[in-house]
C-alpha cells in the first residue's frame, strides 16, 4: 500500500468513531450517572474513545479491516466504569480481615459520641481558640488538656497531627544539634517510612546507639551520656519482638539514670492505651498511667491506635518541657485540627465516664468474647441460602485474629470466620470480586480459602455482607 493510500484507509477507519459529543449524549442521560460531576463523564467518554481508536488502528494493521463500534456498548462502558468507581474515591467497606487496627483499612473506628461531636463542632462556629469567660484568644489544647492530665496522672499535655508527628516535635525542641541516646533494639520500623534513625536525622538530633540488638543494659545508657546528651529515648517495639536472650532497661531505671545525670527521658508508647487488657486474656501492656507514673519527662503516643480515637499524637508529661515543644514554630506545622480535636474529646470523656470498653469499637472488638463473635458468623452464614452456601463452599472456621496497627504484635485472638472459595469459584476470585464490589469487602486467603473474619465485620454489615456474597452467585455463576 503506498503512504496515501494508508493514511486514507486510517481516515476512514477512524471516521467510524463516534465523537465526543455524541457519546456523552448518549450516556448522560443515565441514571446511574446522577452523582457524577460532568468533567469526570467528559473524562471517561474520552478514555472510552481513545480505546477504541486504539483497537480500531489495531484491527486496521492486523486484518486490513475494522467492524465499526456499536455506541450502545461504548455508552454501557462509560456507564459501568464510572458508576463502579463511584462518585467519591475515599468511602467506607468492610473489613473482614480480622486485623482490628488495620492501617490500610483507616485504623480506629470512632464512636457514636465522638461521631456526633465531631459533626456538632464542624457544622457550627466554636471557641476553637477562644477563652468565653474572658472573650480572649484561647488555646485549642485547653479542650483535651485537663482530660489527659486526669486520666494520666501527667502535669501538661500537647496533640498534634499523629505520634510521628510527636516524636519529632520532642526530638527537634529539646535535642537539635545535640544527641539522643537509644537502644539498638529499639531502632525500630514501623512501617509506612516511619523509622527512628530517619525522624531523629530530620529532627536534628544526633543518634547515639547503645547496647546491641539484643542486650542493652543500664550501664551502656550510662557509658554513652556525655555533655552534648539531650535526651534519653526509649522507643517501644511495636510491631516486632526480640525473644531469646535478651535484655531491656526497665524504664524506672532509665528514669533514676536520666534525672541523677540531668537529662530529659521520654518514651514513644506507639499505641499508648489507657486501660489495662490482662482480665480480657492480653499480655501486660504497659498502660499511659504507669508510663507517667513510673516518672518520664515526657510520653508520646497515637490517638487512633489501641485509645481508639481520631489520628493524633499526644505527648504528656512535664509542665516545663512540654511547653517548649508548645512553643516550637515546628508545632504550628503538625498543629492538629478542630475536627480531631472533637473526636479525641470525645473519646478521652469516655476514658473518664468510664464506657470506654462499651463504647469505643476499638475495645469493644478486641475485648468482645468469642462466642459473640460466633454468633455474628452463625447469622451470617443462615443469611445465605442453601444454593450460595453450597456454590460457594461456605462454612465458619475457628481461627486467630490479629490487633494489627503496631498494637500487641504477638497477640492472636481466638475468632470465627466464614470461608468460601471451591474448585469453580476459587478463593482468589472471589476475593478479587468482593474486593471490587459496592461497598467493597476485604477478607484474608489462607490455604486458598478466601476467609471472612467475623470479630472486625460490624453487625450493620452483616446483611450487607450476606448480599454481597450472594451477588458472587449470580454474577459469576
Ligand atoms: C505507630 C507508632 C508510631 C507512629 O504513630 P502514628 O500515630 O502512626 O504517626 C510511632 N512510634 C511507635 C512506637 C509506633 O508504634
Amino acid at each position: 500500500m503506498t503512504p496515501s493510500a494508508k493514511s486514507e484507509a486510517r481516515q476512514s477507519v477512524l471516521r467510524l468513531l463516534p465523537a465526543v459529543d455524541q457519546l456523552l449524549q448518549r450516556v448522560e442521560r443515565d441514571a446511574a450517572l446522577k452523582e457524577i460531576p460532568r468533567p469526570r463523564i467528559v473524562h471517561a467518554v474520552r478514555e472510552v474513545l481513545a480505546g477504541e481508536r486504539r483497537r480500531l488502528l489495531e484491527g486496521l494493521k492486523l486484518t486490513g479491516a475494522a467492524a465499526p463500534p456499536d455506541l450502545g456498548a461504548l455508552a454501557g462502558r462509560v456507564v459501568v466504569g464510572l458508576s463502579r468507581a463511584g462518585a467519591f474515591s475515599l468511602a467506607p467497606l468492610i473489613n473482614a480481615t480480622g486485623v482490628i487496627l488495620h492501617t490500610n483499612l483507616g485504623r480506629a473506628l470512632l464512636s457514636t459520641l465522638a461521631l456526633e461531636r465531631l459533626r456538632r463542632v464542624a457544622s457550627a462556629y466554636s471557641n476553637l481558640e477562644m477563652n468565653l469567660k474572658v472573650k480572649e484568644r484561647g488555646s485549642r489544647y485547653a479542650h483535651v488538656d485537663g482530660l489527659l492530665q486526669r486520666l494520666t496522672g501527667a502535669e501538661a499535655s500537647l496533640v498534634v497531627n499523629n505520634n510521628a508527628a510527636a516524636v519529632l516535635l520532642a526530638l527537634e525542641s529539646l535535642a537539635h544539634g545535640k544527641e539522643v541516646v537509644v537502644s539498638r533494639g529499639e531502632l525500630i520500623e514501623i512501617g509506612g517510612e516511619f523509622r527512628i534513625p530517619d525522624i531523629m536525622r530530620r529532627s536534628g538530633a544526633i543518634l547515639r546507639e547503645v547496647g546491641t540488638t539484643n542486650r542493652t543494659h543500664l550501664k551502656d545508657y550510662a557509658d554513652a551520656i556525655g555533655p552534648d546528651t539531650a535526651l534519653i529515648l526509649k522507643v517501644h517495639t511495636s510491631n516486632y519482638r526480640v525473644l531469646g536472650f535478651t535484655a531491656q532497661v526497665p524504664r524506672e531505671d532509665l528514669v533514676a539514670l536520666g534525672h541523677a545525670r540531668g537529662i530529659p527521658v521520654m518514651e514513644d508508647l506507639g499505641s499508648g492505651c489507657f486501660v489495662d487488657l490482662r482480665p480480657y486474656g492480653f499480655p501486660y501492656e504497659p498502660t499511659v498511667q504507669e508510663a507517667v507514673g513510673a516518672g518520664l519527662d515526657l510520653v508520646s503516643f497515637s490517638g487512633d491506635k489501641l485509645l481508639g480515637g481520631p489520628q493524633a499524637g499526644i505527648v504528656v508529661g512535664k509542665a516545663d518541657l512540654v511547653e517548649r515543644l508548645r512553643k516550637n514554630p515546628l508545632n504550628r506545622a503538625l498543629r492538629i485540627d478542630k475536627l480531631t480535636l472533637a473526636g479525641l474529646e470525645a473519646t478521652l470523656y469516655a476514658y473518664e465516664v468510664g464506657d470506654a470498653l462499651e463504647t469505643i469499637p476499638t475495645l469493644r472488638m478486641l475485648t468482645e468474647p468469642l462466642a459473640a463473635v460466633r454468633r455474628r458468623a452463625r447469622r451470617l452464614l443462615r443469611r445465605l441460602s442453601p444454593s450460595v452456601v453450597a456454590a460457594l463452599g461456605a462454612t465458619l472456621v475457628e481461627g486467630r485474629a490479629q490487633v494489627g496497627g503496631g498494637s500487641l504484635p504477638l497477640v492472636e485472638l481466638p475468632t470465627v470466620a466464614l470461608a468460601i472459595g471451591t474448585g469453580d469459584r476459587p478463593a482468589h476470585m472471589l476475593d478479587a470480586a468482593l474486593r471490587e464490589g459496592e461497598p467493597p469487602v476485604i477478607g484474608r486467603i489462607a490455604e486458598d480459602r478466601l476467609l471472612l473474619d467475623c470479630r472486625t465485620v460490624l453487625n450493620v454489615d452483616v446483611p450487607v455482607l450476606a448480599q454481597a456474597l450472594t451477588r458472587l452467585v449470580s454474577t459469576a455463576g
